[in-house]
């Protein structure tokens, strides 16, 4: 007993001192806010993400597996805005983890501190109007990445008080990055400014409102709802009358629709992401993501003629 007592002491010993902390367990809704919890979190947190990067985030197939992910983190983070209130709700249910309740401490809306855009006047969910709390896609516009992950430092930092100092030299690391980022995006696409692009999806509300560039046409007739001839119809003769060539389309959208539409209007198709890994170029995280889509849009737009 005592040798087994010995050999345990030493087993411990020799694993070395115990970390200081643990490492935060959290998990994110979409790979967007993931970027940011890393770039906050660094080495501090362990992040599971929960949408895959090219999925629609208002319709995630749930996997078994979520339950336990959920069941045994620290926080969730999501986008809020009702993004994920489709999906979500009845996971949070299942997993039966009081840290990740509406209110606690570990429930970590992003939209807290945002201003939306497009709220209803009057609601009418009859529609089919996914975006019924206004536009929940608004981490496309910098400046509210930047008040995003000055949120998620201050909400781990009440988590995990101890790492606190390194939550906030983490953030001001990647603050000062975004801002000289958001200098030059700007700068790329000052010469279009005014200039008009079609989307299939109304996911760029907050892009538009950066960075000057009008993507106020859109291939659904309603967020949520597909495409038909007669609002198809609608706004190719829209993009021929006002001489509109580029067409944005997400993974997750159907892009054989826009094709159809880029070869009646001779537009371009541009496939674009808003979620890191969603398309190659852009698993290095938020950064490169806007790296992609400033360049690719500008390079379009150079290349239509007006
Ligand atoms: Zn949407």
């Amino acid at each position: 007993m005592k040798n087994l007592l010995l050999l345990y002491g030493f087993a411990l010993w020799s694993l070395g001192p115990a970390p200081a902390q643990a490492r935060l367990t959290v998990v994110v809704t979409t790979a967007d806010l993931a970027s940011l919890v890393r770039e906050v979190g660094g080495s501090l947190v362990e992040v599971t993400t929960l949408a895959r990067p090219a999925e629609d985030p208002h319709f995630v197939d749930a996997k078994p597996s979520f339950f336990v992910k959920l069941n045994k983190a620290d926080a969730l983070v999501e986008g809020g805005a009702e993004l994920e209130v489709g999906w979500l709700p009845p996971l949070l249910d299942g997993a039966r983890n009081p840290k990740l309740a509406p209110g606690a401490p570990g429930h970590i809306s992003c939209n807290q501190g945002v201003s939306l855009l497009e709220i209803p006047t009057s609601l009418d969910r009859s529609k089919g109007d996914i975006h019924a709390a206004g536009n929940p896609h608004y981490l496309i516009d910098p400046v509210n990445a930047r008040i995003v992950a000055t949120h998620l430092a201050e909400a781990f930092c009440q988590l995990d008080a101890a790492s606190c100092p390194a939550y906030r030299a983490q953030l001001g690391k990647f603050t000062e990055a975004l801002d000289a980022k958001l200098a030059a995006w700007q700068k790329v696409l000052a010469p279009y400014q005014g200039r008009r692009v079609v989307a299939f999806h109304n996911s760029w509300p907050y892009f538009t409102a950066r960075f000057g560039v009008k993507i106020d046409l859109f291939l659904e007739p309603k967020p949520g709802i597909p495409p038909t001839p007669s609002h198809l119809a609608g706004v190719m003769a829209k993009m021929k009358e006002e001489n509109i060539r580029v067409i944005f389309v997400e993974p997750f959208l159907n892009r054989k629709t826009a094709e159809t539409v880029a070869r009646n209007t001779g537009a371009v198709i541009l496939d674009v992401t808003q979620f890191p890994g969603g398309i190659k170029g852009t698993e290095g995280g938020y950064l490169q993501l806007m790296d992609q889509i400033v360049n690719r849009l500008a390079a379009a737009l150079a290349g239509s003629s007006k």
